[in-house]
């Protein structure tokens, strides 16, 4: 590699309000601010909500949990963190994630270089000084020389555009801004829209409250049983005393799980084997439900089916009306189609008196009205209307950001045509700028892999820095060469165009898969790669050069 120009000193960079502009207090912001400035940059936070959290601070509706483990879910960065904090269950309650978080934050003294309840409302760069300027709602400006984006993949709310959304005279809710003073259920005539895993969850908790439930649903979902438990005492122990173990098992598996795959595939094992396999699966935690299932289970249509059969079957079982349970088993997709959702006591809830579903299949939605909701069977009154009606999952936080780049690229346009990243951290045209816990990150436990990004992120910006350089912009071949390996990925992934992996929940957002199926490991690879040979598929540069480059 040619030996770098020496730093001289930069005018601009005097004025700057930090070296590191972070937005997003979720997971990974919070991380991205403790790594980066545990590495020696000035770093602030910007975040739109008035508490820390992200996810763990908006969807706070009644039910919200996890289905990672928690353990698995938390960080890991630090053993003495990890030592001293006691999740109570398996997949713990949305409380206790966000007290996890808040504790995470006062633990390592970030609060104060936090600016909560302020919304970023532009971000442009200015080539000459190589620093962007972030205008905030209030309007502040704010000039860093890097900007990491850790808005999210699920953090911007999908409404759909039903006729009549504002006229509802009582209140409505959307599951993924749910307000800090608590709902009170109790009594009320209640219409829950969606039954994707925000549905699934608030669905059997408000259940016993209201005075009446009414679930429009359009399509069922495959859900199976979370089977949470608390935590003993003795579990905590040995968690503590596994936590190296733990780690390398989350490491080295693809999705960030610790459920250890399955050896076998579905024609491997008799029917009955198969049928008594299932069963173990149905009585297992979250997610081992995909992951320690047949290896073939996803790829296997007939295995699949099975499977969605030996479901179809309990859900049966648990719901008393044949006929509703007939409305509840999905018949437009196979398991692990969609993003599976877990559940507590979901299908039991349709068996109470005050719980009715809506089949929007058979009696598609029509309107809202100031009373409640019109359907083709007529309209239902409500006090209260939730919509669990999911995300603009992937670059609906990005492309709202108002974000220029170089020669006053708008984001927007870039991406007209989907994504466009290397390692889903950055974008060409883009320099400074990263956005770890984007688009193009694996499928999985997201602070695993948004955590392994944000390691990236900040070690590619310490080399920058300590080799003399101050601007950082991938390359254009490295991005196409990473968005042609998710675009690939795609025609093998288990999800399909129902899913909204692929953006089609959203009218009008281009088809694109928005994941890298190769996981962790693909991601791991890459970066390796990269780091081994200085950074090649990044363009490294002064500022103060007049744009001078060095050529990777
Ligand atoms: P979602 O999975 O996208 O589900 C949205 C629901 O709204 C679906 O049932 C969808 O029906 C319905 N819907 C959308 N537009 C509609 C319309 N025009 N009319 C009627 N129904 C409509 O969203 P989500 O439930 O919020 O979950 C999103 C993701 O967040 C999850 O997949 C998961 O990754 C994450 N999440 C995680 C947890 C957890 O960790 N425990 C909990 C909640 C959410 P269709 O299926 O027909 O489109």
């Amino acid at each position: 590699m040619t030996k770098p120009p020496e730093p001289a000193p930069d005018e601009s960079s005097r004025r700057l309000t930090g070296d590191v502009l972070v937005v997003g207090a979720g997971v990974t912001g919070i991380y991205q601010l403790y790594r980066a400035r545990e590495a020696g940059f000035s770093a602030q936070l910007v975040e739109a909500g008035d508490g820390v959290g992200g996810t763990w601070y908006w969807n706070r509706y009644p039910g919200a949990r996890f289905d990672s483990e928690s353990y698995t879910y938390a960080y890991l960065f630090s053993k003495e963190l990890f030592d001293e904090w006691e999740w109570p269950e398996v997949f713990a309650e949305q409380p206790e994630t966000e007290r996890y978080l808040n504790h995470v934050v006062d633990r390592f003294d970030l609060r104060r270089h936090m600016r909560l309840g302020t919304s970023v409302t532009s971000a442009t760069y200015d080539e000459q000084s190589a620093t962007w300027t972030v205008v905030t709602d209030d309007g502040s400006e704010l000039r860093t020389r890097f900007l990491v984006a850790a808005t999210g993949v699920l953090s911007v709310p999908f409404f759909p555009d039903v006729p009549g959304r504002e006229d509802f005279r009582g209140d409505s809710y959307h599951t993924g801004l749910w307000p800090e003073t608590p709902v009170d259920f109790v009594g009320k005539r209640v219409a829950v829209i969606g039954t994707g895993s925000s549905g699934v969850q608030i669905i059997p908790v408000i259940a016993d409250q209201v005075a009446s439930l009414t679930v429009y649903q359009r399509s069922a979902n495959w859900c199976t049983p979370l089977n949470n438990a608390p935590i003993t005492p003795e579990e905590q122990a040995q968690l503590r005393a596994g936590f190296e173990a733990m780690r390398e098992v989350l490491n080295t598996s693809v999705a960030g799980f610790l459920h250890p795959a399955h050896d076998r595939t579905a024609s491997d094992d008799s029917e009955e084997e198969r049928r008594a396999f299932f069963e173990k699966m149905w009585n297992s935690p979250g997610f081992s439900k995909l992951s320690s299932n047949y290896t073939d289970l996803l790829f296997n249509d007939a295995a699949n089916a099975e499977w969605c059969e030996f479901i179809a079957q309990k859900i049966r079982n648990i719901v008393e009306d044949p006929a509703l349970a007939e409305q509840l088993i999905p018949k437009d997709h196979r398991f692990g189609e969609k993003r599976p959702p877990f559940v507590t006591g979901y299908y039991e809830a349709f068996n109470k008196p005050n719980v009715s579903l809506v089949d929007l299949k058979e009696t598609p939605l029509v309107r809202i009205n100031e009373r409640g909701i019109e359907t083709t069977e007529g309209e239902r009154q409500f006090d209260i209307v939730v919509w669990a009606t999911g995300f603009d999952f992937g670059t609906g936080a990005l492309m709202r950001m108002g974000i220029r780049g170089r020669d006053g690229l708008a984001l927007n346009e870039h991406w007209a045509d989907g994504p466009k990243t290397f390692l889903g951290v950055q974008t060409t045209g883009f320099p400074n700028f990263f956005f770890p816990g984007g688009p193009h990150a694996a499928a999985g436990n997201n602070p695993r892999y948004n955590g392994d990004q944000v390691d990236f992120s900040t070690d590619a910006l310490t080399y920058v820095r300590d080799h003399g350089y101050d601007v950082i912009e991938v390359d254009a071949a490295a991005e196409d060469k990473w968005t042609a390996m998710v675009d690939r990925g795609a025609v093998d992934a288990p999800f399909g165009e129902k899913s909204y992996f692929f953006g089609t929940n959203v009218p009008g957002k281009p088809r694109k898969y928005l994941l890298n199926s190769g996981g962790r490991p693909k991601l791991f690879k890459e970066i390796e790669k990269v780091i081994r040979s200085d950074y090649k598929s990044f363009r490294l540069s002064r500022s103060s050069d007049g744009g001078d480059r060095r050529q990777g």
